[in-house]
């Protein structure tokens, strides 16, 4: 009985003294919890796994006006909703606006006929479509035209001499890098060399990169393609410098000798080639297709401060795909957008509210114009001078240290983000440029101090079915948000007054 007694006292004191030590271990956890930085909420395999969300097949490139984009607009609005940010779009979260949308499905066909043998190119390898191509299937000889520019004006006409009437074009993608009389080209777009080539009675054309270029640009996915009305019947496709050389190896030339002949004398090298084209390209183009920037709010916990705002923001589109052909973007700008709603989450679940407002929005559009971000900035609700500086984060995943553009239009925001990065990464490189760029421009030009984040050396994948989940860079990927989020945590504590705009 004593013994009995003696035994439940043992058990009574150690169920204590165990309750003691979970209490204590609770503290402790709770202490630490606290203490834990309100950065390291963003991580690594969260940022990762939802750039292999936005950059997988069910995107399928996240070209706006496509179902692929909507999705992943979709999913950023349920990660914001989820987070309990406000809805700040035209209907709830969706910021619309109205761009010009091509799909292009399969076939996609590109084939030379050389004496009559027929050589089959590969899409991606060999040759891609251009984003705002038109439809067409043909198979037509080819007349080499240069750099595809008429401009009598100057004396210069890559058109004079050679009748390219229900022929297919082939001329160099970019403009030459000399002048005439120090006159400017103007602007080598894609659909303005087309309008060029159509109006002289051509079907179709073959852009080249320059071959004579140290590193010849790439067949990049894009949707850049300038000015005027969309040629609905007239296949633009981007060929290798190999199939150029095919091409033209029955007028026993390159076309690297093409770009010299015409370089070296600042005159015209056209000429019918013996040689056929074999295109198809199956294109659906609207004028107007819906798509929408993602738009929400964290208000400020300052009564007045609450008043003036933050806007952190990255595109969320990308070039899309072509004929089963995806182009992922993974860095380009899925990482960006995995920044955006990293960010928005830690200041989300921060104890401590930001006194500032904060809006966090993912712009549609950037790849073909800037249009999101410029929509977004006309469209604004909040009088200009409330926002207090502008983030952009565009291809933060891929490289080796960290770059913060705009430094010389927007100083003193750029100190305060080097001055975060000495203390906790030291990945900043001190080259910084002017004028906002990519969509820190629209917000530059109305006089919003704005910081450009992107990773150094960014850009060996741009536009690449290779810009793929697996070549990003997780550590640096985690640093450069953390690096954005405590730059905008600075501003939103009040720690930086709007400056005036260089
Ligand atoms: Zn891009």
């Amino acid at each position: 009985m004593k013994n009995n007694l003696h035994s439940r006292k043992t058990m009574k004191l150690t169920f204590s003294f165990a309750k003691n030590l979970i209490f204590f271990f609770l503290l402790c956890a709770q202490v630490f919890s606290q203490s834990r930085s309100a950065e390291s909420v963003i991580q690594k395999e969260s940022l990762i796994n939802t750039v292999s969300i936005l950059a997988s097949q069910d995107f399928d490139g996240r070209l706006p006006g496509s179902e692929g984009y909507n999705n992943a607009a979709k999913f950023a609005a349920e990660k914001f909703k989820e987070l309990n940010l406000l809805p700040l779009g035209d209907s709830l979260f969706y910021q619309f606006l109205y761009v010009e949308y091509n799909r292009i499905d399969t076939p996609a066909v590109f084939s030379a006929i050389i004496d009559s043998v027929t050589i089959e190119y590969e899409l991606g390898k060999d040759f891609v479509i251009r984003g705002f191509s038109g439809a067409n299937r043909f198979s037509l000889p080819v007349v080499f035209c240069g750099y595809g520019i008429s401009r009598p004006d100057l004396g210069y006409d890559d058109y004079k001499d050679v009748n390219v009437k229900d022929k297919i074009v082939m001329v160099f993608k970019q403009n030459p890098i000399w002048k005439i009389d120090n006159k400017e080209w103007g602007n080598a777009y894609p659909r303005e060399k087309s309008l060029i080539a159509k109006s002289k009675g051509a079907k179709g054309i073959l852009f080249v990169s320059l071959p004579n270029d140290s590193k010849p640009q790439p067949l990049i996915g894009s949707v850049m393609h300038g000015e005027g009305e969309h040629p609905v019947d007239f296949p633009q496709l981007h060929i290798s410098i190999k199939a150029a050389d095919d091409l033209l190896s029955m007028a026993a030339l390159t076309i690297s000798e093409c770009q010299t002949k015409i370089d070296e004398t600042k005159k015209p090298h056209s000429f019918l080639i013996n040689t056929k084209a074999n295109v198809i390209v199956n294109a659906h183009y609207e004028k107007n297709a819906r798509t929408m920037n993602v738009v929400a709010l964290l208000e400020g916990s300052d009564p007045v401060m609450k008043n003036e705002y933050i806007v952190i923001g990255a595109h969320l589109d990308h070039v899309g795909s072509q004929a089963g052909l995806i182009f992922p973007g993974a860095n380009d700008n899925a990482s960006g957008s995995a920044g955006v709603l990293e960010i928005a989450k830690a200041f989300a679940l921060d104890k401590v509210k930001p006194k500032r407002s904060i809006i966090f929005v993912l712009f549609s559009a950037e790849e073909q114009g800037l249009f999101g971000s410029k929509h977004f900035v006309e469209n604004m609700k909040i009088p200009k001078e409330k926002i207090v500086a502008m983030l952009n984060l565009d291809c933060i995943g891929y490289g080796d240290s960290i770059q913060v553009g705009n430094g010389k239009s927007s100083p003193k925001l750029w100190q305060i983000a080097k001055e975060i990065d000495s203390k906790h990464f030291n990945l900043m490189i001190n080259d910084t440029w002017s004028g906002g760029g990519a969509d820190a421009t629209a917000f530059h030009e109305k006089g919003i101090p704005s910081l450009y984040f992107v990773s150094k050396y960014s850009y060996d994948h741009l536009h690449l079915p290779t810009d793929t989940v697996e070549t990003l860079n997780p550590d640096l990927f985690e640093k450069i948000v953390r690096l954005a989020f405590l730059t905008a945590k600075q501003i939103a504590d009040g720690k930086y007054e709007r400056e005036i705009v260089r």
